[in-house]
C-alpha cells in the first residue's frame, strides 16, 4: 500500500459560487477527496489542510511555508509522496519553488482544476486521481515536482498556465511534457535536469519590469531610488530592450541591486548577441545577468531563494548559468 498525503491549499479545485455569485475558495481536503469518481487501489490518502485561498492572493511567506509542510510530509517514512492541490494561475510559481528547494526523491505533483467543484463537468477530481497515481508511481521518483493537469504531466521547471480557462491549459514551452496518466496508467517517457538550491527561505524584494516597444525607464528608476533588492528584466527576444535601458542597470548595479535579464519569448535562451543601445551585450557591460533558458517569473524566484541564502555575485552568476 502506497501512503500519499494531499496538502490543500484552495484555488478553483477547492470553490463554488457564493452568495453574490463569485467564486470562492471554501472547500477543504476532505471534501476533494471524497468528490473522486473511482478508488484509488493500493494507495491510502492522508489530507493536510493548510489554507483554503485564491493563489492569485498567495504571498511568498506562505508560498515558502507550503514548502516546509510538503519537506516535513516526505521526511517521514510513512509517506511516499505529496500532492498539492493548488489554484492555477499562480501554481507554477509554487510549484517551480518547491522543485528548487526540496531534493527528496519521493515525488511531489500539483494539480488543480479549471472548472470549480460545483460544475458538473468540473476537472478537479480526475485531475486529483492522476496526481495521486503519480504520486504513488515509481517512476516518478527523481523526476522532482511535477505538476498533473488533464492527464499530462509535465516538469515543474518547464510548465506554464497558457489558457485562461481551458482545461488543458499547462504546457511545456520548448520541452514538451514529461509524460500522461491514460485510464489511471502512469507513464514517463523523459526527465529533466534538477537544479536544487538550499532551503534558506525567500527574500522579498525582487520585482519584475516587462517592457514594451519604446517603454521608459521610469519602472527601472523607480527601483533604484526605493532599493529594491534584485529586478528581473522580461526583456524582449535574446535579452534586448529599450534604449536607455542599458544605463538606467548601471544605476541600479550601482545602487546595490542585483539586475537579471530575461526573455518574453516562451521558448529559447537569452543570449548577448546584439550591441547598440541597449542590445544584451550592452545589458550585460552594464551588470546584468542572464537567465538563460527561465521565464521571468522563475528567475524571480531563483534569485529570490539566492538573496535569502545570502548569495554572492558569483554565485548567482553561477546558478544562472545552469539554465
Ligand atoms: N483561476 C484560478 C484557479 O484555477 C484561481 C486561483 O489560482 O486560485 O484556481
Amino acid at each position: 500500500m502506497k501512503r500519499i498525503v494531499v496538502v490543500s491549499t484552495g484555488g478553483t479545485i477547492a470553490s463554488g459560487k457564493s452568495s453574490d455569485n463569485s467564486v470562492v475558495a471554501d472547500r477543504k481536503g476532505a471534501a476533494l477527496i471524497a468528490s473522486l469518481h473511482d478508488p484509488l487501489d493500493g494507495i491510502a490518502v492522508a489530507v493536510d489542510d493548510f489554507v483554503s485561498v485564491g493563489s492569485y492572493g498567495l504571498d511568498l511567506t506562505t508560498v515558502h511555508r507550503i514548502v516546509q509542510i510538503i519537506a516535513g510530509h516526505l521526511e517521514r517514512d510513512d509517506c511516499d509522496g505529496v500532492v498539492v492541490t493548488h489554484g492555477t494561475d499562480t501554481m507554477e510559481e509554487t510549484a517551480f519553488v518547491t522543485d528548487l528547494l526540496i531534493g527528496s526523491d519521493k515525488p511531489v505533483v500539483f494539480t488543480g482544476a479549471q472548472r470549480h467543484a460545483e460544475m458538473p463537468d468540473t476537472d478537479g477530481p480526475r485531475n486529483i486521481a492522476d496526481a495521486v497515481r503519480v504520486a504513488a508511481a515509481p517512476a516518478a521518483h527523481g523526476l522532482g515536482t511535477l505538476i498533473v493537469f488533464e492527464g499530462d504531466i509535465h516538469a515543474a521547471r518547464a510548465a506554464s498556465k497558457t489558457h485562461t480557462s481551458r482545461v488543458d491549459t499547462f504546457r511545456s514551452a520548448g520541452y514538451g511534457k514529461l509524460g500522461e496518466v491514460d485510464s489511471g496508467v502512469v507513464h514517463i517517457e523523459r526527465r529533466l535536469p534538477r537544479h536544487v538550491l538550499a532551503d534558506n527561505g525567500l527574500a522579498e524584494g525582487v520585482e519584475i519590469v516587462k517592457p514594451g516597444l519604446g517603454s521608459s525607464t521610469a519602472y527601472l528608476d523607480f527601483c533604484a531610488a526605493t532599493g529594491v533588492r534584485g529586478v528581473v528584466i522580461d526583456a524582449f527576444g535574446r535579452g534586448n530592450a529599450p534604449r536607455g535601458y542599458a544605463d538606467a542597470v548601471a544605476r541600479l548595479v550601482a545602487a546595490g541591486a542585483v539586475v537579471i535579464v530575461a526573455s518574453r519569448c516562451a521558448e529559447g535562451r537569452t543570449m548577448p548577441i546584439y550591441g547598440g543601445d541597449s542590445g544584451a551585450i550592452s545589458l550585460a557591460a552594464a551588470g546584468a545577468i542572464f537567465v538563460g533558458e527561465l521565464s521571468a517569473i522563475k528567475a524571480r524566484l531563483v534569485l529570490s531563494a539566492l538573496l535569502a541564502a545570502g548569495a554572492n555575485h558569483g554565485a548567482v552568476v553561477a546558478t544562472f548559468a545552469r539554465y
